[in-house]
């Protein structure tokens, strides 16, 4: 049994994905599809909000507090920001806080340019950088790289998620787990998510995957 090689995911790899040589799921491939189309809507987020806190900051703020609270601005103006020349030559280096997203996918970028001998997105911004990989991400499944890419990509979304409190939630879903060996009622279904994913055996299941796991028990009850 092959499985998918990317963190928190032990999804068997199916006959057609093994054939097209994919080391992950075509779940996980498409969570960083969706994660890539959701950074320009975030960015509009995360740009209005930190030109607002700066407004605020300037108006002196409610009360005469001239220090406004800025829990966030520094850090979306760290994640919106160029990226630092330390993060172009050393992008593993230890450091606090979340990399800008123009070092995150610029690196990954340069990594698919140079293995595929392409040229990059004529801008290098978070938008054409996110854009410029997105048809990139099959030829990404077949390499080793792509868990690396895979939790990078996560650990961004999360990070945007947490600034612009974008409240995900998980909710359960009433039926079984559609898999013989588990069968528990264990399945949630987090926004955002393509995939309803049980709890129990760490499998994930397309809406059309539980749709014929329905019919069947219908036609075997
Ligand atoms: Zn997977
Ligand atoms: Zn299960």
């Amino acid at each position: 049994m092959t499985v998918c090689i990317t963190e928190r995911c032990s999804r068997e790899l199916r006959d057609w994905e093994l054939a097209a040589a994919m080391l992950i799921c075509r779940p996980c491939h498409d969570q960083m599809r969706h994660w890539l189309q959701q950074i320009p809507a975030a960015l509009i987020v995360l740009r209005d909000g930190s030109m607002q806190r700066e407004r605020t900051g300037d108006s002196g703020g409610r009360g005469g507090t001239r220090t406004a609270p800025l829990p966030c601005r520094e850090d979306v103006l760290n994640l919106i920001g160029p990226a630092s020349t330390a993060d172009v030559h050393d992008p593993h280096a230890d450091q606090t806080g979340q990399r800008p997203l123009v070092g995150v996918l610029g690196d990954w970028v340069r990594v698919v340019c140079e293995e595929r001998r392409l040229n990059g997105p004529a801008q290098w911004t978070p938008e054409a950088l996110a854009a410029w990989l997105l048809p990139h991400l099959g030829w990404c499944s077949q390499q080793q790289f792509v868990d690396e890419l895979h939790r990078e990509l996560r650990d961004l979304t999360w990070h945007i998620r947490s600034i612009t409190r974008t409240a995900v939630r998980t909710r359960p879903v009433s039926r079984p787990c559609p898999h013989d060996d588990c069968g528990q009622l264990t399945l949630t279904q987090t926004d955002g998510d393509l995939y309803t994913r049980c709890s129990n055996c760490g499998r994930c299941y397309t809406a059309s995957e539980l749709n014929d796991d329905a019919a069947k028990r219908a036609a075997a009850a």
